[in-house]
């Protein structure tokens, strides 16, 4: 077995839409960044590559190359599944936390879980998810971005050399 711990943030910006886990949220503005900004999965992926010791997705995917650019993480998402099961990795089990004032995130919880399982072949129980807002504190309090966490459990029994 293989753990792995992703961490993202990203700032709130006028005329970004705002995605999080691959789920369009409505609200006043969005989430900056050189992809969509969706700063739930991207915490996602870096627990997944560093679990499966790939690097993260800054070496994978850099914001440099223009080809990234607003793309939908849940592509990149589907490009690091292929990368980890590649690797000899089976996915066990997954645990999210996003941070954000608002907008109230729990009317989206059951789309972005079963959306997330469905590019990693998983059923949606073995994703865990909640959202929880800062009570004002801090950058996320002042709504002035969103982070989240990310937890992965993988299985390394496909691969050749342990
Ligand atoms: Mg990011």
């Amino acid at each position: 077995m293989r753990i792995g711990h992703g961490y993202d943030v990203h700032q709130f910006a006028e005329g970004r839409p705002l995605v999080l886990g691959g789920v369009h949220i409505e609200h006043s503005v969005g989430l900056a960044g050189h992809s969509d900004a969706d700063v739930l999965t991207h915490a996602l992926m870096d627990a997944l590559l560093s679990a499966a010791r790939l690097g993260d997705i800054g070496e994978l995917f850099p914001d440099t190359d223009s080809s990234f650019k607003n793309i939908c993480s849940l592509t990149l998402l589907e490009r690091v599944y292929e990368a980890i099961t590649h690797a000899g990795f089976e996915i066990v089990d997954i645990d999210l936390t996003l941070a954000l004032q608002e907008p109230k995130i729990a009317p989206y919880k059951t789309e972005i879980k079963a959306t997330l399982a469905k590019h990693l072949r998983l059923k949606p129980e073995h994703i865990g998810f909640k959202a929880t807002t800062t009570e004002g504190l801090g950058f996320v309090g002042k709504k002035e971005g969103a982070e989240a966490w990310a937890v992965v459990l993988l299985d390394d029994c496909l691969k050749s050399s342990n």
